[in-house]
């Protein structure tokens, strides 16, 4: 199958007719920004509300990319139980037409590329290239999923046995909740709903508070590629009014979540409790959060480290779960990492994102603001601040400069903490073996790199790192789907690895049948 998979390119925006279709797509999305969203449960549009939600630019606050009702708890049941219904219908649904559905809304995205990427440009503050990925990644989850899924639907290995016909057949779970971030507004957010419903799963999509309008574009394409009403079910609303809800349902069979390690732990506590007239244990599919680090020897291309860790550290404001946060430098070297890091952070440019000038844009609102602003002070006082760490007050735009600490101690709260922005520490180790012992010094377990030319070295990080996502001398983010299936160990999540072969068996049960066809 996964043959004739490709990835989505990348937009070349040194092209100039590239970069004129991104500029209108700008500009046609600038044209449509604060309308009006309606919650879809069970088909049924719905737009009043007591409260509305906002969701506005990061890098303008005052200007609103759209709005949305608070959905009410009773809401949240309604939509669970919508899916339940439609779960009737769409889980009898062969396999092959729900693949061929996903087929369709991949095509769909394709065709709106730049529209869904000016989306994000606004609505989550990302740069014309972090945005295009995003999309891009989305179209590939899209793809993979739908052939995952034909592949899941053919023939299983079982082993033959006399006078009977046994077979296993990959069957849908229920009803999931799909909780996606902000940062993967695309990514994640459809990935996940993708891969509820290619499995034949029924779903309420509520997406992350801040960037609920690229779901409810990805929702309009749903419909438009001919998904049937109560498949997926669109609701907003904050996680905390309405999260307890949706995991609590006797009727919720499984959640999908993506987030931090707070609300993940939340939801794996709650799943656990049967409540009554529910006839299941509830599957929980948690991605979290990470403390990533890439550590360099004396042996590295420190050019190529200092690239590394400077687009791990600071592309998307730093605000991506593989971030680089920890460069682990050893001794020999440190210096020399650290002054080509801060050359080439110096060069970052930091500005609205409709500008493609611009490298970074805002962090994603206020809350982040203050507590990257927060950390960024913890961390002086535990390291040298060398770069950044000026701060503003937020209100033209939540903009957070390249910050690096140098000397920051192995234990301390930077080095431990996932800030989740533009903040790098440096953190020295006397050697190879030490450096490895404290890139394994957190409670996360997500992404790591290695710059060495060391092949022992490099065999040592093979065995040893203990990352869900190992990379060796190259940049720790930038996942491909189906090339380096994603997802992390220990508080970095459940083990489960977006875009991989396994990851639709998380959706699925497995059924044996066994017919008697001779004596
Ligand atoms: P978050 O605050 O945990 O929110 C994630 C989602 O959970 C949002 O949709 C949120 O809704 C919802 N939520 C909040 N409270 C809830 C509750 N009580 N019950 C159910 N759902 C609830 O995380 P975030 O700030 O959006 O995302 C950043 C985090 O995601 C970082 O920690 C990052 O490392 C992690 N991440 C991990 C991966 C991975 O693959 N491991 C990938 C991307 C991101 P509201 O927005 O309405 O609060």
């Amino acid at each position: 199958m996964a043959t004739d998979f490709r990835n989505e390119p990348f937009t070349d925006f040194t092209r100039p007719e590239n970069a004129e279709k991104m500029r209108a797509a700008i500009e046609k999305v600038r044209g449509q920004l604060g309308q009006t969203y309606p919650l879809i449960i069970g088909g049924r549009e719905i737009t009043t509300a007591a409260t509305m939600l906002e969701s506005t630019n990061p890098a303008n606050p005052s200007q609103v990319v759209g709005r949305f009702p608070n959905a009410t708890v009773e809401q949240a049941n309604e939509a669970i139980e919508a899916a339940d219904e439609a779960f009737k219908t769409w889980s009898r649904v062969p396999a092959k037409e729900r693949a061929d559905l996903v087929f369709r809304v991949a095509d769909i995205l394709r065709q709106r590329k730049f529209e869904l990427s000016a989306w994000l440009i606004f609505e989550v503050s990302k740069s014309w290239a972090e945005a295009d990925a995003d999309i891009a990644e989305l179209i590939d989850f899209a793809e993979y999923y739908a052939r995952q899924m034909l592949k899941l639907a053919g023939p299983q290995e079982v082993v033959p046995y006399p006078g009977e016909k046994p077979e296993l057949r990959y069957i849908p779970l229920g009803v999931g909740a799909v909780i996606p971030p902000w940062n993967f507004a695309g990514a994640i957010m459809g990935g996940m709903t993708l891969a509820t419903i290619v499995a034949g799963n029924t779903a309420v999509l509520k997406p992350a508070s801040t960037s609920p309008t690229i779901a409810a574009q990805f929702m309009r394409i749903l419909m438009e590629a001919g998904l049937p009403d109560g498949v997926v079910n669109f609701l907003t609303g904050p996680g905390g009014a309405i999260g307890d809800a949706l995991v609590d349902h006797p009727r919720t069979r499984f959640i999908a979540f993506t987030g931090s390690k707070e609300i993940g732990m939340r939801i794996f506590e709650r799943a656990s409790k049967v409540h009554p007239g529910q006839i299941w244990l509830k599957r929980t599919i948690l991605e979290m959060g990470g403390k990533d680090s890439i550590v360099v020897d004396e042996t590295a291309d420190l050019d190529a480290a200092a690239d590394g860790i400077t687009a791990s550290a600071f592309g998307f404001q730093g605000q991506k779960c593989s971030a680089c946060s920890r460069a682990i430098i050893v001794d020999s070297v440190y210096d020399k990492v650290l002054e080509k890091v801060v050359e080439r952070t110096k060069k970052l440019t930091m500005g609205d994102p409709t500008d493609p000038a611009n490298y970074m844009g805002a962090v994603i609102d206020d809350k982040a603001f203050k507590k990257i602003t927060d950390y960024i002070k913890i961390g002086s006082k535990e390291g040298k601040l060398v770069l950044g760490g000026e701060t503003s007050d937020g209100k033209n735009g939540y903009f957070i400069p390249p910050t690096i600490i140098k000397d920051v101690a192995p234990d301390a709260r930077i080095s431990q903490e996932e800030i989740f922005g533009p903040v790098l520490a440096f953190i020295k180790a006397k050697d190879f073996d030490e450096a490895l012992q404290i890139a394994n010094n957190t409670e996360f377990g997500l992404t790591g790199s290695v710059y060495s030319k060391d092949r022992s070295r490099l065999d040592r990080a093979k065995d040893e790192f203990h990352v869900g996502n190992l990379y060796l001398n190259r940049k720790c983010t930038g996942a491909l789907v189906g090339v380096h299936p994603f997802g992390g160990f220990n508080m970095s999540g459940t083990d489960s690895k977006a875009g991989g072969p396994d990851y639709l068996l998380l959706f699925t049960q497995a059924k044996s049948i066994s017919e008697k066809v001779g004596p």
